[in-house]
């Protein structure tokens, strides 16, 4: 085929994904099953229930039904912001002098700014047809309780957002963003759940961590008549709804002929990288083509690269079911000076299957160069990158510029989650210089891998 490829592939509305795609099905070794913390055996849908919404605890434990039908009224909401477009990033090809070609699937193009919208309103919509008032949920540097507020505004539930204390308070933007879509925004650890109160006793001042959010949101939601728990990452629910991402990017490849060598993504908790991944893995499971995946993650919290695959706690608070993932321990908390995002201290049990059975390769970068790396795509793309999504466009361009020196003309597809439009008191530490790097030594991750479950 020889169609001349435009700056930007969009879909039509009529060609977005009517199905989501769950790439357990085609997996040979399934991930772990998630465990009962009581009970250590695997957790059943009726214990899943009292924490998540029917629909989805299903979806979380579904293993074997490869597509499942994505509701008319959530395709609706996605015809806002979808089909998002696969950029042609011809300028950073230019700037770089690479012989490659370089793909980027944009997901910022909505007002919360990030992918995590594409889970966020499957989420609301069942926790709505199950008849609920409404959720609570944690958020780090609040992409997701920003998502979710937006969904939840859509289908009038209630939202109440647990956020991570230093990002409540040197980031108020989001917050109030979230606050303008009608969400209750409370810093954590906070003293209004028993889990807070622990973790503020054990740990006094501290900042906070998106595992004691976690904690306290799940707390929140069993002790409220008609709420529930959602998670913006991690789970396979999470993954399963952001394949609209992989499914698209996959649908315009296809129409243009063309053959990607290089998938990459950001992993934080997984769910961008697995939903992008899963249309191609699923692919490489089936043997029926090949790819070289790579995730890519902050040196400073380095999960898959530096981790270990184990059972692990999903929260500081030890209440939520254990899975089986690559970690750091429930414990490990970013330095103080990371800016990156990408802060959970474990990884998708999805994407960690995949990585221990080789289908993912990972890399670890450091946020200085991460930066840089944002600072030169926003010169010459014109979008400014988040930080976290800023982590696949430093090794996107790394990788363009080792085909430099071997001449290969290889088609690199990478994730671009998210715009850093409220990231900016990081790029502030960048332009200033005052930006460093912090690499955890091996004993004070030896020391939080101490703290893991026995099972
Ligand atoms: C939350 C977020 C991520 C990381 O989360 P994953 O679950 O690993 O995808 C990456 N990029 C942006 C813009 C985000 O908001």
């Amino acid at each position: 085929m020889n169609k001349e490829i435009p700056y930007k592939i969009y879909l039509e509305e009529n060609e977005l994904p009517t199905q989501w795609y769950n790439v357990r099905a085609d997996m040979k070794n399934k991930p772990a099953p998630i465990l009962n913390p009581a009970t250590l055996k695997p957790i059943t849908i009726d214990e899943l229930s009292p924490i998540f919404c029917t629909e989805l605890a299903k979806q979380e434990l579904d293993e074997t039904t490869p597509y499942f039908d994505i509701p008319q009224e959530i395709r609706d909401f996605y015809k806002m912001y979808r089909p998002s477009p696969l950029v042609r990033a011809y300028c950073l090809e230019k700037k770089l002098g690479t012989p490659a070609h370089i793909y980027y699937k944009f997901e910022g193009n909505n007002t919360s700014g990030s992918h995590k919208l594409n889970s966020a309103i499957a989420q609301a919509y069942y926790a709505k047809q199950q008849g609920l008032k409404g959720v609570t949920t944690e958020t780090g540097a609040g992409q997701w309780g920003t998502a979710l507020s937006m969904a939840c505004a859509y289908f009038d539930l209630d939202c109440q957002v647990y956020m991570v204390k230093v990002s409540y308070e040197q980031k108020p933007f989001r917050r109030e963003v979230m606050r303008t879509y009608g969400a209750k925004v409370t810093p954590s650890p906070s003293m209004t759940t028993e889990v807070g109160k622990r973790i503020n006793a054990e740990h006094p001042g501290t900042t906070g961590s998106l595992g004691c959010a976690i904690s306290e949101a799940v707390e929140a939601a069993t002790t409220q008549e008609g709420y529930r728990y959602v998670l913006g990452s991690v789970l396979s629910q999470v993954l399963l709804h952001q394949t609209v991402i992989g499914l698209e990017t996959k649908a315009a490849l296809d129409k243009y002929g063309i053959k990607a060598d290089m998938i990459i993504g950001c992993a934080g908790g997984g769910s961008n990288l697995g939903g992008l991944i899963s249309p191609f893995a699923g692919e490489m499971l089936r043997g029926e083509a090949d790819y070289e995946i790579i995730a890519v993650e902050p040196a400073s919290c380095p999960s898959l690269t530096r981790g270990k695959y184990a059972y692990d706690f999903c929260d500081t608070g030890k209440i939520c079911p254990l899975a089986k993932m690559y970690t750091l321990g429930s414990n490990f908390i970013p330095s103080a000076n990371h800016a990156g995002g990408l802060r959970y201290h474990g990884m998708s049990s999805i994407v960690s299957q995949l990585y221990e059975d080789g289908y993912v390769k990972a890399r670890s970068v450091e946020q200085t160069e991460v930066f840089k790396a944002a600072e030169m795509f926003a010169k010459v793309e014109g979008i400014l990158p988040a930080p976290e999504s800023s982590h696949a466009i430093k090794v996107a361009i790394d990788e363009a510029l080792k085909c430099k020196e071997t001449g290969e003309t290889k088609n690199i597809v990478f994730g671009l989650t998210g715009t850093g439009y409220f990231d900016m008191v990081a790029y502030q530490k960048y332009n200033d210089g005052e930006m460093s790097d912090y690499i955890p030594t091996d004993e004070e991750i030896a020391k939080s891998l101490a703290t893991l479950p026995n099972v």
